[in-house]
């Protein structure tokens, strides 16, 4: 028998409307219209109240689309509609785009309990933001910063897109030196993966040259720390006490609750992906498709999330869940990882080491049935 953890405790909200559309999203996302927003607050009231959710949250995330897209008023029924599960929430995080945050928000996001914001800065060359068809600047992120620390919320962490077509090293230094300048307590920085149905696709553009890109990444990975900022996970650093915990539940393979269209979700060993479809939600605001997951796929999933923390996967959660050790339910891969020095192991964790971190994937295809 697998054994699944507590009862869940984390929360992940979708809203999927953005003002504009960039050039390389494929998230779940629709323009943002009034009317269509409040249809979408009424089928997430319905929504909430059919799942019993745990009223003891430990961490919220309310994502995107881009949440602060909706009027004040209805950014406020969000958020009163998630009052009942913040009565123990630890970690309450918002993802902003700069250009979408105002005073008035601002002073919402705080009444309501939201103590961590996620801003998309992505880059302060204006040239890069135009390309990417963002519509704000680096003095809005900025403001965007100052407003949130005005108004009681502190705990700031900043995304960054790199390796941008026609990118060059000297710009992502630029980017990460002014959003160090801000003095965020997170960074996320992602290299760009250009994704079928998105501008970048159909105009045909590619990321920057692999080796380039290779050299961003270990300027980040080597800057960054010497500012405050030890990396954690793959693409996250964070200052001291500042890592993501709501997202660190998911690299620790907890369960969470997925909310509204194109979120999904993680129940024991089930998976479940919500509907993108708005049409589908308004009629139904829980259809969903379900993932029963084999042990197997359950075990190779934690290792794979697990490993993507810099100290590791934790190996006591692993034999507790699966009553095996990593050691005896991939002998081969272990042994064979370990002698080529890409993996180390204590009695708490397992981890790539090295060169193993930097080719994550390759060390995960070990893990693989044959
Ligand atoms: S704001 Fe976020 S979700 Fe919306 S289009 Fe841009 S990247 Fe996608």
């Amino acid at each position: 028998m697998i054994r699944m953890s507590k009862r869940t405790d984390h929360l992940y909200l979708h809203v999927p409307f953005c003002k504009t559309i960039c050039s390389y999203c494929d998230f779940p996302h629709q323009s943002y219209q009034p009317s269509a927003a409040d249809q979408w607050l009424a089928a997430l009231k319905s929504e909430l109240s059919a799942k019993k959710i745990n009223p003891e949250c430990s961490t919220i995330y309310i994502g995107g689309g881009t949440p602060t897209a909706l009027e004040p008023e209805q950014l406020d029924q969000l958020l009163t509609l998630l009052d009942p599960y913040t009565g123990c929430v630890q970690e309450y995080t918002i993802e902003i785009n700069p250009e979408t945050l105002d005073e008035e928000k601002a002073e919402l996001l705080y009444r309501h309990g939201i103590n961590r914001a996620s801003i998309g800065f992505q880059s302060g060359d204006p040239v890069l933001l135009k390309l990417m068809n963002r519509h704000h600047t680096k003095e809005d992120t900025d403001q965007a910063v100052r407003l949130l620390r005005a108004h009681g919320i502190d705990n700031i962490s900043l995304d960054i897109l790199y390796s941008l077509p026609g990118e060059t090293l000297e710009q992502v230094k630029e980017t990460v030196r002014e959003a160090i300048a801000m003095n965020p307590d997170h960074l996320s920085l992602y290299s760009l993966t250009i994704e079928p149905h998105t501008v970048f696709a159909a105009k045909h553009l590619s990321p920057c040259d692999a080796d380039l890109e290779a050299d961003m990444y270990e300027w980040i990975c080597q800057t960054l720390p010497a500012s405050g900022y030890q990396q954690y996970e793959i693409s996250n650093f964070a200052k001291d006490g500042k890592q993501s915990m709501h997202n660190c539940a998911y690299w620790n393979y907890e369960d969470f609750y997925g909310i509204s269209l194109g979120a999904s979700g993680k129940d024991g060993t089930h998976r479940y992906d919500n509907t993108r479809s708005m049409k589908e939600y308004l009629s139904d605001p829980c259809a969903h498709t379900d993932i029963e997951l084999s042990k197997e796929d359950l075990m190779f999933e934690m290792l794979m999330m697990g490993m993507r923390l810099k100290q590791g996967m934790d190996q006591q959660r692993f034999k507790d869940m699966f009553h095996v050790s990593v050691d005896e339910a991939y002998p081969k891969a272990v042994a064979k990882l370990k002698q080529e020095n890409l993996i180390q192991e204590d009695e708490h964790y397992l981890w790539a080491c090295g060169h193993g971190y930097e080719i994550l994937n390759d060390v995960l295809e070990e893990f693989l049935p044959d």
